[in-house]
């Protein structure tokens, strides 16, 4: 695995061990050019998946980004790292599952708030409110009114 710092391909693996509740392996690795320290992540990917993007245009599916859009989404909600990755890997594994090589954004961003919706509200409104892109402060209001089925809607 080549060094994100420097480049080097020879690192080494100082720790292995299982992670997400043994769906993952992650390794500490170590690199000896320029001390740098990193931590990979070993996974079962039971096919390649395509994504089909709204301007359609296709691209490989990339966990990285989808972990990011979740973290953000997340911050200061949900610090457990653990539990987001397992969150992820929950996502990824629908994704797998949906007997398609090609996902469109819209599916993913569906089953992203579906997850988010469960987990937690504050995060879901998040991602919600950048993902279907509000842009009247009414939208967005009837949105909230819809996240709490016991408040009393206005007519
Ligand atoms: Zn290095």
């Amino acid at each position: 695995m080549r060094c994100p710092f420097c480049g080097n391909v020879d690192t080494q693996v100082k720790d292995s061990r299982p992670a997400e509740d043994h769906v993952a392996i992650r390794r500490r690795r170590f690199c000896a050019a320029c001390a740098g320290r990193f931590t990979t992540y070993e996974r079962v990917q039971l096919r390649d998946l395509t994504v089909l993007k709204s301007n359609g245009r296709r691209e490989d599916f990339d966990r990285t980004k989808l972990e990011r859009s979740v973290k953000i989404a997340l911050q200061k909600r949900v610090s457990d790292a653990e539990r987001v990755d397992q969150m992820i890997s929950g996502i990824v594994r629908r994704l797998e599952s949906m007997g398609d090589a090609e996902v469109s954004s819209k599916q993913i961003g569906e089953i992203v708030m579906e997850t988010l919706a469960r987990l937690d509200t504050v995060a879901y409104v998040r991602f919600a409110s950048v993902y279907r892109n509000f842009q009247a402060v009414d939208d967005f209001d009837k949105f909230m009114a819809e996240l709490r089925p016991d408040t009393k809607k206005e007519d």
